[in-house]
């Protein structure tokens, strides 16, 4: 297998820039990895994993609200000789980078300043399952923590004062409905350090 998906890499080119320099210098094939990948898929209940979706700016992509990304270089070794397909929903739903922070408020998606961005929350949790069924579907989604559109566990509570909630984002919601399984960087490197 090879690490990032080829299809979902040209598809960033297309439609971010700069080019997620992380990605580039990833070993495409560790041999020891993937029999350590193999006792893994069997670990997460013997399901083949194949094609795991994660979080863009969890690879190195400048998608973030602020202009900047969310690199975890522990990730990107554990992810070596896989398959990935980096997503990111708020840019296909088409905000801007750099864009205002957004919080889940009442159940709706905001700016600070209470501007609605629920739509194009939606609509890029939408767009990217839809990005995630076209490259052949994922059995895991490794997603950014916190974030309205990609929190797993937990996300800021609406006030804008950075205190967290239990809850998940729009993103993660729509995965769950799919029955797709989703993780935090943390649990897929605890799950995968377990089995050294
Ligand atoms: S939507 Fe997800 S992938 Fe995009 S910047 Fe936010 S946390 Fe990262």
């Amino acid at each position: 297998m090879l690490f990032g998906h080829f299809h979902a890499l040209s598809f960033l080119r297309r439609r971010y820039s700069p080019v997620p320099t992380a990605l580039a210098r990833v070993p495409k094939v560790l041999g020891a990895r993937l029999s350590k990948f193999v006792r893994l898929e069997h670990r997460l209940g013997g399901t083949s994993i194949v094609r795991i979706a994660v979080s863009a700016c969890l690879l190195g992509e400048n998608c973030k609200y602020s202009g900047g990304n969310n690199l975890c270089p522990k990730l990107v070794d554990a992810l070596s000789g896989h398959e990935v397909i980096p997503v990111c929903p708020e840019v296909l739903g088409g905000l801007p980078i750099p864009r205002p922070p957004a919080e889940i408020v009442h159940g709706e998606v905001r700016t600070q300043a209470g501007e609605s961005v629920d739509a194009a929350f939606r609509l890029g949790a939408e767009r990217a399952l839809d990005h995630i069924e076209a490259a052949g579907g994922c059995d895991l989604a490794v997603l950014q923590p916190r974030s309205p559109s990609c929190g797993v566990s937990e996300v800021y509570d609406g006030t804008f004062s950075g205190r967290l909630v239990p809850g998940s984002g729009v993103f993660v919601r729509l995965l769950r409905q799919r029955g797709l399984r989703v993780m935090q960087p943390d649990e897929f490197l605890t799950e995968f350090a377990s089995l050294g």
